[in-house]
């Protein structure tokens, strides 16, 4: 099979077909060169360009200030999870964290095991359908940080707005929705993602660091582990993921030319309409977030049947609609719609819900 389907897939996830014809392109020798990326020293003059490029590309894009930092790392939206608390959760203070769903959770165990947290919300209550409303959130004004999950990748909870909260410094997971509408980053402290989403291949992490954090972190954190590093050495103390970076570069310059973030936050609200209007269009589907906190990233929505999920899945795969099974943790139906996924491919699903349910509804 050479020809591409629809990949609704949760991550890794759909890459722009331009970012990968370059790469395609340039496999075997970058111009200029005669070497692939993967096969040139992370010190050399063209990977300081491509380096710089990607940084470059996502401060433009992102409107990054030039007080933060832009940090390449490894080890996943997962590691961040134990890093930010080993790094900011010092000297026996407590941090809030707000749990919207199982990435939230997720990121509270592993801060559990660094220091004291308190729950400042946790929408269990609520299956997880939706963000709280601000009289909801026992923020400890005293709290080293607070953490929330900006878009929920399985249960397709998405913040619309960041909470208000003071001086306290903001750290947000945005693994999934990061570059897919325009945030005023100043807002935060700090905002890490796994790239494998919205970003590039698996394996690179983006954090963008203000600048006054680093130095706060306690001395004696494992060298890897430990900001100040990666920050002071411009992502470049051990090898970083060198082709990570080189095609989170070509995304940035995809994402340029396509007219940056809030073109690509319109096309994002307009693809995701298509398919909530199809869900709301009929009792046989019925959408799992609260309509105010919808993601416009991961849409997540029921059938009547387990069974009916199941066939409905089948047929869809056949059809060339990949990877649209709801995370097993909550079942139904997930589908994620990225930056770089085709508005094509959702009126393709959208096409294909309606027959199904005329089929089987
Ligand atoms: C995918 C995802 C993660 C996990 O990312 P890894 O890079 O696999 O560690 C964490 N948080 C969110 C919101 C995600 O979507």
């Amino acid at each position: 099979m050479t020809e591409r389907i629809y990949n609704f897939s949760a991550g890794p996830a759909v890459l722009p077909v331009p970012v990968l014809e370059q790469a395609r392109d340039e496999m075997l020798s970058l111009p200029g060169v005669g070497m692939s990326v993967m096969e040139i020293s992370h010190r050399s003059k063209t990977f300081d360009e491509i380096i710089a490029g990607a940084e470059g590309g996502m401060r433009e894009l992102m409107g990054i200030p030039e007080n933060y930092r832009v940090l390449f790392l490894q080890g996943g939206a997962s590691l961040q999870f134990s890093m930010v608390p080993m790094n900011l959760l010092t000297d026996g203070a407590s941090a809030d964290y707000v749990i919207t769903g199982s990435w939230g959770k997720k990121a509270l165990k592993e801060a559990k095991k660094v220091g004291a947290t308190n729950v400042a919300a946790d929408l269990a209550d609520s299956r997880y359908t939706r963000t709280p409303e601000p009289h909801e959130l026992k923020l400890d004004g005293g709290a080293a940080y607070v953490h929330i999950t900006s878009n929920e990748t399985i249960e397709g909870v998405e913040w619309k707005d960041e909470p208000q909260v003071g001086d306290v410094p903001l750290v947000c997971d945005a693994s999934s929705d990061i570059m897919s509408r325009p945030v005023d980053v100043s807002k935060y402290a700090l905002i890490y993602a796994g790239a494998q989403k919205n970003l590039g291949p698996s394996g690179l992490t983006v954090v963008i660091i203000r600048e006054d954090l680093p130095p706060r972190a306690p001395e004696g954190l494992p060298t890897m582990l430990d900001y100040r590093t990666h920050a002071e050495n411009r992502s470049l103390y051990n090898t970083p993921n060198t082709w990570g970076i080189y095609i989170l570069n070509l995304v940035c310059k995809w994402a340029r030319e396509r007219g940056g973030l809030e073109a690509i936050y319109k096309e994002n609200q307009e693809k995701a309409r298509l398919i909530y209007d199809a869900i709301d269009a009929t009792d046989f589907y019925r959408g799992h977030a609260a309509p105010e906190s919808r993601s416009l990233m991961n849409v997540t929505w029921r059938l009547p049947t387990e069974e009916l999920e199941k066939q409905f899945v089948k047929e869809a795969t056949a059809a060339k609609l990949d990877g649209l099974k709801g995370h097993r943790s909550v079942g139904g139906i997930r589908a994620s719609i990225y930056n770089a996924f085709p508005r094509e491919g959702c009126e393709a699903l959208v096409s294909f819900m309606r027959e199904f349910e005329r089929k089987n509804g």
